[in-house]
């Protein structure tokens, strides 16, 4: 008799994947919470909560609908606490004569089931996850024989190919992108509806980290954990987001501020990356909101949005896979510098840095311009290897799942990836911030100040940056500006901007 052992991993959670639309009494679904997947991170505890508690609710829900399901928790006695022991295991017991799993998004999930199935003496059999709008070898048929790689076209075939925001082959409006009218600062009191939570009781995986010593990092409050942990739970942040945030979303995408931790942004990726919902439905949720003229949404807040889920989402995944494993080598500035302390607690004295990393800790999340002109603005000027950044952009945010982070960090971030997804380098001083957020006003340094005492550290290591790394960035035609002026400055004046620098990355533990 036939019988298929199942491997669902734990950002597999899509109940439209046909391998559920109907029930086979010999095949047995799996789903582990195992050492291994908690230790490769110092992972946030909302982030090992979520995944458990997805994890846990998924498993439930296959067996109410009559599947066979086993579920490793992390006390199972059987439990080995690595995937291949686990299904070794399984197939002995259980009889199995077929191995099947989904494809899998993260490299170092792909290679240790690889190595799995040369153990395994049993036929096996892959499946796609069927999530994604794009295959993993589309990306690179899209960019076959180009030498760069530009999301603005992976985007704009993206939206031909599937016919969103479009008419014929043309962009619904006549034009792609309207990036230029996102880029607001909040008002001051500007009233936002407080961020649509869930009040989830987690009390019992929390006492599970703590007895089982699974070491992590950040806040939670047990009886009331924010992130949804289904789909019904996922379906109500779209729907929030949809008439409570998308009229706002593309104005207001670049702003920070440290009175709100979320303003106008979705925080649909812990469920998008989990599947439980699917790009396809957010996008098409998002443009029936806009088709609702109740709900006055305008277009450029909708491009702003499908852009991110369409073009970067995707576009990201196709760098990742087109590129691994190289692309975790990749340190493009030589940086050595170890990640400062406070990174992980926040205790700091400048106050975009102390705000974005307190949030994370809190909430395991920042928004994205919180990510890349603050904490990732930071870890680029004062030169950190990438792998230190990396490590801790993994751990810190509920959305952190490799093949995401790692391009948005040590490539879009950290331009460690030499300008494979950026054209060039993230960085600010101090005016984008001010200019962007409300964290300067009440900052212990002074925005203004370059080389005085209390200058703002960022003023200094901006110009700091680009001299030392010249000789690498000077070729690049968008940064020349940078260089013109840096070299129409008088020579007192930039050995001071260098010497202030050097002051403080030499006290960068007390900044
Ligand atoms: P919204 O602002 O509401 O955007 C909607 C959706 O668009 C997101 O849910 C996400 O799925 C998608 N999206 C937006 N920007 C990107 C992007 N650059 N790349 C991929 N998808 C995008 N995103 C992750 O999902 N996991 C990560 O580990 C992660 N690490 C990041 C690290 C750095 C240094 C930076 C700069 C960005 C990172 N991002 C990551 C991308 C982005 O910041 C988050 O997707 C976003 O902040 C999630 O919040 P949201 O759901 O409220 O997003
Ligand atoms: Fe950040 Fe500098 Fe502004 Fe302080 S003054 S909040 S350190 S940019």
């Amino acid at each position: 008799m036939h019988k298929t052992l199942r491997l669902i991993l734990g950002d597999q959670l899509n109940n439209s994947h046909s391998w559920f639309s109907e029930i086979n009494p010999d095949t047995t679904y799996v789903l582990m919470e195992i050492k291994t997947e908690t230790d490769y991170a110092s992972h946030h505890i909302q982030k090992v909560v979520g995944f458990f508690a997805a994890m846990r609710q998924f498993a439930n829900e296959l067996s109410t609908l009559g599947h066979n399901v086993i579920y490793f928790d992390f006390e199972h006695f059987d439990n080995k606490h690595n995937f291949i022991d686990n299904i070794l295991l399984l197939v002995e017991k259980l009889q199995i004569t077929q191995f099947e799993y989904q494809l899998p998004d993260e490299y170092r999930v792909d290679e240790i089931i690889k190595s799995l199935i040369k153990l395994l003496n049993i036929p096996s059999k892959s499946f796609d996850s069927e999530h994604f709008f794009t295959s993993i070898n589309e990306f690179g048929e899209i960019f076959m024989g180009k030498k760069t790689y530009l999301m603005e076209s992976f985007y704009r075939k993206m939206r031909q190919k599937h016919n969103i925001l479009m008419t014929g082959n043309e962009p619904l409006t006549g034009k792609w992108n309207y990036d230029e009218d996102n880029r607001k600062k909040l008002p001051n009191k500007h009233y936002i509806t407080p961020p649509l939570t869930f009040q989830n009781n987690v009390n019992e995986i929390v006492s599970l980290i703590k007895r089982k010593n699974i070491k992590t990092i950040g806040n939670i409050d047990a009886s009331n954990f924010i992130w949804p942990i289904n789909r019904t739970q996922s379906l109500d942040l779209l729907d929030f987001f949809v008439k409570e945030c998308l009229p706002n979303f593309g104005t207001y995408q670049d702003a920070m501020t440290p009175h709100e931790w979320s303003l106008y942004h979705s925080r649909l990726s812990f469920s998008l990356n989990t599947k439980m919902i699917s790009p396809h439905e957010v996008i098409e949720k998002a443009v029936e909101a806009w088709q609702n003229e109740n709900l006055k949404i305008e277009y450029n807040q909708l491009e702003g949005f499908v852009r991110q889920i369409l073009g970067w989402r995707e576009y990201m995944r196709g760098i990742y896979w087109h590129t691994m494993p190289t692309f975790a080598q990749l340190n493009f500035f030589e940086n050595t510098r170890n990640l400062p302390s406070w990174y992980w607690t926040g205790n700091t004295k400048m106050n975009c840095l102390k705000h974005s990393i307190q949030q994370s800790l809190n909430y395991a999340y920042a928004h994205h311009i919180q990510r890349l002109m603050i904490t990732g603005n930071f870890a680029t000027l004062a030169g950190i290897h990438p792998d230190e950044v990396d490590k801790w952009y993994l751990g810190i945010y509920i959305d952190a799942i490799e093949w995401v982070e790692i391009t948005n960090t040590r490539g879009m971030s950290q331009f460690a990836d030499g300008g494979i997804i950026g054209s060039k380098p993230y960085t600010s001083s101090a005016s984008y911030i001010h200019k962007m957020s409300h964290y300067c006003g009440t900052c212990y340094y002074n925005k203004n100040l370059k080389v005085e005492d209390k200058a703002c550290p960022f003023n200094s290591l901006y110009w700091h940056f680009h001299h030392k790394n010249e000789s690498k960035l000077k070729q690049n035609p968008r940064i020349g500006m940078i260089y013109n002026t840096w070299n129409k400055m008088e020579e007192n004046t930039k050995i001071a901007i260098l010497n202030k620098a050097e002051e403080y990355l030499n006290k960068i533990e007390e900044l």
